[in-house]
């Protein structure tokens, strides 16, 4: 398995490519996006670890360019703490996934594993579930013929819901991931959030899709 690392923060860069080596990867790094980009779309790599700020071109314009031209190798976005939008973006633009600064290698071998278990997808630009239709660039969520009225916080918890839809989603994972938040002390919020989410989007339909799992959270899903 070949790894290309796109990152020009020189410590993480190289914390990654020993623990990456050592788990019995090949690893190419380097620190400046044109080269970056050069690299992965003239050699065949099975993963890219691609961090969003950097010296050249940056992560955003080095994925929509890898798409565009056809390319369907992994990405693995690596974005700053506090910015849930760069998330959004990342895999708008067709990342597969993305881990948040600082990180422990273990959470970065697992989601490295779990990409490449998945295969290449293809981030299309709509979502379908049942009779919900997600539009990723345009941000807007129709079901049944309707658009939903949605806050942006509201559209950013369904897409995330929908993204995984059919996993179980603890209030704790869907706080962190949607609000970049730990409310380990007060997961109310994201049952108010979903409240209010599920009286737009599955109140008015007969067939339910946001579905409560007593004692852990939520999982979105057609039933
Ligand atoms: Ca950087």
């Amino acid at each position: 398995m070949r790894v290309l690392i796109i990152e020009d923060e020189q410590k993480t860069a190289l914390y990654l490519r020993k623990g990456l080596t050592e788990s019995g990867f090949v690893v190419d790094i380097t620190c400046e996006g044109e080269e970056g980009f050069f690299l992965a779309t003239t050699r065949e790599y099975d993963l890219i670890i691609l961090d969003v700020m950097l010296p050249g071109k940056d992560g955003w314009s080095i994925i929509a360019g890898i798409r565009q031209r056809g390319k369907q190798t992994p990405v693995l976005f690596l974005t700053a703490r506090d910015s849930v939008h760069d998330r959004v973006r990342g895999l708008e633009s067709g990342a597969d996934d993305y881990l948040v600064k600082p990180f422990s290698f273990s959470e970065l071998l697992a989601r490295v594993r779990s990409i490449l278990r998945r295969g290449p997808i293809r981030q299309t630009e709509i979502l379908r579930i049942a009779d919900m239709e997600i539009n990723l660039v345009r941000r807007r969520a129709i079901r049944g013929g309707q658009i939903l009225e949605l806050t942006p916080k509201e559209f950013a918890l369904l897409l995330m819901m929908a993204q995984r839809a059919g996993e179980v989603l603890s209030r704790t994972l869907i706080a962190e991931e949607v609000w970049d938040m730990n409310f380990d002390s007060d997961t109310n919020v994201v049952d108010v959030a979903i409240r209010r989410l599920r009286r737009k989007v599955d109140d008015p339909f007969e067939n339910k899709l946001i579905h409560t799992i007593r004692g852990v959270g939520y999982v979105f899903e057609e039933r």
